[in-house]
């Protein structure tokens, strides 16, 4: 069983060096185990923060184990009564070819998915924690009402090709904000957002004042640094940003730069609201149920960027922070 695991911390962007490549025989299992074969993991920004040392929502990966990742993949051996071989189920399996471990891990969920309803790699995008991180962010933390401007940064991603699609079908005029006219492309005219704000072309200001002539309602921030500051200043009265992430932070080797013009909350009575996908485990039911009518219906779409090999998984968890994904990122790890 091949393993990815954590060898040191990184400092600023992750190197080779981090990583160390283990090998090891697959033991029997035991009673009330399940093993699953990976076929596809989840390459996540959040695991950048994984590797760092101190408190954080989830506690750190140890030095020497195996890093910690959400995947989809197929029940290959099965002591549960639950679980029969063939199955497909996603859990946090960790970057590995095969995850074994106890079928009623309340820590560790092993849930069954169906790729009658979408393809695997879906259950790692929008039927899975990026599109739980998109409807219950928007929906709980930025409640936008229709007719609300509802402006989302990192738009052509996992996360936020969600959100601006669900803002779309609760009748909000939404904008996203990306990275290079390919992206702002496929955010307009594939997903359906009313417009998107190319921020590599220069300042953003210009394009706010265009796309958002009766300023920001909601704004589902994944980026934070330059783009949240820009955006405070196009807040309105009661305007909700929600914190979801800060991706332009996450390699610092210097403190993260908060916003500068946070007064802009004071003067426009607003509130700046984090949130934590897991918080919202238990009514993930209810999300992906709304999510897979939308699909079905034909009226949401999703896209995901494959790439190939588990040996990849440095490089490509890097493509994250260099842009070079488009669309939920996942790394196939076996055939189905
Ligand atoms: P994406 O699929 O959006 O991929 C990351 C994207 O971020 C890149 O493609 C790039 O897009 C953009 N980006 C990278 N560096 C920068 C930068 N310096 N400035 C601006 N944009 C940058 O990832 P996800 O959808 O998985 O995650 C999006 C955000 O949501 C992250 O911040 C993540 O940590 C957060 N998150 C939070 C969760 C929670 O529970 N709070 C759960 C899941 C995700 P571009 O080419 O457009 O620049």
């Amino acid at each position: 069983n091949q393993q990815f695991r954590l060898a040191s911390r990184p400092v600023g962007l992750p190197t080779d060096a981090n990583w160390q490549l283990s090998d090891e025989a697959l033991a029997p299992l035991e009673d009330g185990q399940v093993r699953v074969k990976v076929l596809y993991l989840s390459l996540d920004p959040a695991m950048r923060g994984w590797m760092n040392e101190g408190k954080s929502y989830i506690r750190p990966v140890a030095i020497g184990e195996v890093m910690r990742a959400g995947a989809v993949g197929v029940v290959a051996e099965s002591r549960s009564p639950r679980f029969t071989v063939g199955e497909h189920v996603s859990g946090g399996f960790g970057v590995q070819r095969y995850w074994t471990g106890a079928a009623d891990d309340k820590a560790n969920p092993l849930v069954k998915i169906d790729p009658a309803l979408a393809p695997l790699p879906a259950w790692l995008n929008v039927l899975g924690m990026p599109g739980m991180t998109a409807y219950f962010g928007l929906t709980d933390i930025g409640q936008p009402k229709a007719g609300e401007t509802v402006l989302v940064s990192a738009a052509a991603g996992a996360v936020g090709a969600t959100v601006g699609q669900v803002a779309k079908h609760l009748g909000c005029r939404v904008v996203g904000i990306a990275g290079g006219a390919d992206k702002c492309r496929f955010v307009v005219e594939e997903l359906g957002f009313d417009a998107c704000i190319d921020y590599k072309e220069g300042a953003i200001g210009p394009g706010l004042k265009q796309h958002c002539p009766n300023g920001v309602d909601v704004y589902f921030d994944n980026v934070g640094g330059e783009i949240l500051d820009a955006v405070l200043t196009r807040i309105n009265m009661k305007a909700r940003i929600v914190i979801c992430g800060a991706i332009s932070q996450y390699n610092n080797t210097t403190p993260v730069r908060g916003p500068a013009n946070y007064l802009s909350l004071l003067v426009n009575r607003a509130r700046m609201e984090g949130m934590v996908v897991f918080d919202y485990a238990q009514r993930y039911p209810e999300g992906v149920a709304k999510l897979a009518q939308w699909l079905r219906e034909g009226s949401f779409k999703h896209r995901e960027h494959v790439v190939e090999g588990l040996e990849n998984f440095p490089s490509a968890l890097l493509m994250l922070f260099e842009g070079k994904n488009f669309g939920k990122l996942v790394l196939k790890i076996a055939e189905a």
